[in-house]
């Protein structure tokens, strides 16, 4: 079968499956698979496929035509420029928790420590190590599974080339929260779970049915990681100290005024690309 052929068959069947990107979907899941690129459908459509990449295609569409997101099919997602592993064991890295880590970056300085709680992937702190110098991590997580695909994350990130010293090596902790933690850091980082539980199945298929709901689910009014993490940073920050949080939509509010509460200061809220309230981050005397 022709490579044009099948990347049409793929497509349609997204289509009737109602995916809302069939056509960029389809065709970067063949491009996977062949190892081609973008302008392969348009020069090279003729080409012949091997039966053994026919028959991986068909198992792609076919995961995708049942709502499994594209970067747990492929197994990654890039993020702040960096490719990362992704599994069903850990959210996918969102294009939004990159404003996150651009504004900690504006505040870091080489050398300090950073704790990532709900490291998930350990997108954040990874990215924030690579586009730093010799900053210390400690990346936190309930899921061991989760943190054995950080741990894999960092090998990928270490490993790639960079005009710096390497990353130094990340500190990976299992831990409830706080529970296992010791020590002060200069900024504390997190993106927690934040959706209200009655939230979760509203959402599209992909992230309902497929991403893990212990990195989704904030409980019944989606604060309750903010109030655990407000609570108990102040004891983890070094004088001078920052917290930096996601938050999702209509939640500024209400994290800042927890925050307020526990006596941080000089709160700022930070607006994503499409205009909504993302971050919310605060000093520490
Ligand atoms: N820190 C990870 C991310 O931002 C995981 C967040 C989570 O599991 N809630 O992608």
């Amino acid at each position: 079968m022709k490579y044009h052929k099948l990347y049409e068959i793929g497509k349609n069947k997204l289509i009737a499956a109602g995916i809302l990107e069939a056509e960029l979907d389809s065709r970067l899941l063949l491009e996977a698979v062949c190892g081609t690129s973008k302008h392969d459908l348009l020069v090279n459509g003729e080409r012949e496929l091997s039966a053994g990449q026919i028959q991986t295609y068909v198992n792609h569409i076919n995961k995708r035509e049942n709502r499994i997101p594209l970067q747990y099919i492929l197994g990654e997602q890039e993020f702040m420029g960096l490719k990362f592993l992704v599994t069903p064991d850990t959210l996918i890295p969102r294009q939004d928790t990159e404003t996150l880590v651009e504004e900690v970056k504006r505040h870091l300085h080489d050398g300090q420590t950073i704790l990532d709680m709900c490291t998930g992937t350990g997108c954040i702190l990874l990215s924030l190590l690579y586009y730093s110098n010799n900053c210390l991590g400690w990346g936190v997580d309930i899921s061991a599974a989760a943190l054995d695909v950080a741990g894999r994350n960092e090998e990928r990130i270490a490993s790639l080339p960079r005009p710096a010293p390497p990353i130094k090596p990340v500190k990976w902790i299992k831990s409830d929260l706080f529970s296992e933690i010791s020590g002060q850091f200069d900024i504390i980082v997190s993106n927690p779970p934040y959706i209200p539980t009655a939230t979760i199945g509203t959402l599209m298929p992909e992230v309902c049915e497929h991403e893990p709901h212990l990195a989704l689910d904030g409980k019944q009014d989606g604060l309750y990681f903010y109030r655990k993490i407000i609570d108990q940073s102040s004891q983890y920050l070094k004088r001078g100290g920052m917290l930096f949080l996601e938050i999702g939509c209509g939640q500024a509010t209400d994290v800042t005024a927890l925050m307020v509460e526990r006596g941080f200061y000089d709160t700022v809220v930070i607006k994503d690309l499409a205009g909504h309230d993302r971050v919310v981050y605060c000093n520490i005397i």
